[in-house]
């Protein structure tokens, strides 16, 4: 070292600075030890894949109110005591009880001056909440509509039709989440603008950009306004192949037959276990995921995945004897999909008690590679903590951002907490989501584990300091 070096260096790290910055490295490193423990447990001993593979193939798709949810009721229970939890209890919530009552089939045929051309099946899935159409099914004129701009353009045209909606993912969004926020009105109120000017159902294209033909199902809501006309998925091909013939200008009729039904809503709960604080027992930090799943598949990234991560930080915090100061809550939400009862029901309960809950973290993307986390603190508040990403980086996070928490958390704002929620790298997420393709053979263990490592870095980070500048 030069002298001139030597000399710029006193001068830059006069006494009290030095030692400041003595203290923080030390902690620095301190967090780095632990978090590195915490990884090893996880990555070499541990339970979130052996609990997703006992999870989605003895029980599978586990729609609320569906015998398969509360078989899963029953396992979370069991997964949690084996975790360690200290408390292992219930919360009693109403859910929405919508089944699907058989299989879903539709066609459609192309006629030009009367004589048939062809006829080509479409593989369909009834939209959650949806009405069925009956045994006998319906044939209806398909209309192919592009935009809800469109759809009010063409009002005239709607009365007896079939709306085809073939809105596709924006695959300018490098953040699939974007694509699917932009694309899931189709979905969601698709079927009630078009029932406002007569249609009889609704097709519309998955909310995905796979390259398989899986439709791809999800919840809808109805419009008390309009009457309640069925509604279904197309796989990505399909929709092709449909908008292709409707674009001919050809006529083109389709055929629908779904059995889908709302029965009354049914009771089901919120599965919570916990680690008792040992300085704040009275303040919560809060980790979930959603035990329901849609029917088609096993529900293996949605949200299995987030159930399995929840369960290992409480189990990984437990196996290496860390005492948490705040109590550790794993919640596995009851009604994500087609009601987000479960979540409304905690909140719900939250301000009942008055309980303060420190921070609420959600898994609900899949276990893919970590990347983020996304929490609903203002940008101020975020820069406090973002020196924490360099203690998260070997594990595959490297950005805090502002975008709020995950669904069944979200209710939690309302009341003045902190939400937040595991971000994974989202490529492949709508591959899969909410088709016939979430299955366990999709998740690969090591990227499922780094999203546990993940997480239960940041919960002890969280436990360690708040939200207060920290190393
Ligand atoms: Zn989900």
């Amino acid at each position: 070292m030069s002298r001139l070096l030597l000399i710029s260096c006193l001068v830059l790290f006069s006494a009290p600075a030095f030692s400041q910055n003595n203290v923080s490295l030390n902690a620095s490193l301190k967090d780095s030890l632990f978090i590195r423990k915490l990884a090893d447990e996880i990555l070499v001993d541990g339970h979130a894949y052996s609990n997703l593979q006992n999870l989605t193939k003895t029980i599978g798709g586990r729609l609320s109110g569906s015998p398969q949810f509360y078989q899963a009721e029953v396992w979370a229970q069991q997964a949690l005591h084996d975790a360690g939890a200290e408390k292992v209890y219930l919360q009693a919530c109403m859910v929405p009880h919508w089944i699907r009552g058989g299989a879903d089939t539709a066609a459609f045929t192309t006629l030009e001056n009367k004589t048939l051309l062809r006829t080509r099946s479409l593989d369909i899935l009834a939209l959650g909440n949806s009405k069925g159409t009956g045994p006998q099914g319906i044939t209806a004129p398909a209309l192919l509509i592009h935009s809800f701009d469109e759809l009010q353009r063409r009002k005239s045209d709607v009365k007896g039709k079939i709306v085809f909606y073939d809105y596709p993912f924006n695959e300018r969004y490098v953040e699939t989440f974007r694509a699917y926020s932009d694309a899931v009105p189709y979905r969601v109120t698709g079927p009630s603008n078009a029932a406002r000017y007569g249609a009889v159902g609704v097709l519309v294209r998955s909310m995905s950009s796979s390259t398989d033909n899986n439709p791809h199902t999800g919840a809808m809501n109805y419009n008390d306004s309009f009457p309640q006309i069925p509604a279904a998925a197309v796989g990505l091909k399909d929709a092709d192949s449909l908008a292709a013939a409707l674009g001919k200008n050809a006529q083109v009729s389709v055929y629908l037959r779904t059995m889908a039904q709302m029965l009354p809503d049914t009771l089901a709960h919120n599965v919570i276990g916990e680690l008792r604080g040992s300085v704040f027992p009275d303040q919560v930090i809060l980790i979930g995921g959603h035990l329901d799943s849609w029917d088609p598949a096993e529900g293996a990234q949605d949200d299995g995945a987030g159930c399995v991560h929840a369960i290992e930080v409480l189990r990984v915090l437990k196996a290496v004897g860390y005492k948490p100061r705040h109590t550790i809550r794993v919640v596995l939400f009851a009604n994500e999909e087609n009601g987000g009862r479960g979540g409304k029901k905690y909140a719900e309960e939250v301000g009942a008690k008055k309980e303060k809950q420190l921070f609420a973290l959600e898994s609900d993307a899949g276990g893919f590679t970590p990347r983020c986390f996304s929490f609903s603190l203002p940008e101020a508040k975020l820069a406090a903590i973002r020196p924490w990403i360099r203690l998260l980086q070997p594990y595959g996070v490297y950005e805090f951002t502002s975008r709020g928490g995950g669904a069944d958390v979200t209710p939690l704002v309302a009341q003045g907490f902190t939400v937040g929620e595991l971000v994974p790298d989202s490529q492949r997420y709508f591959d899969y989501h909410h088709s016939r393709a979430d299955v366990l053979e999709k998740v690969n263990k090591r990227e499922l584990e780094l999203g546990a490592v993940s997480m239960a870095a940041l919960v002890y980070l969280v436990d360690k300091y708040g939200f207060t500048p920290s190393p």
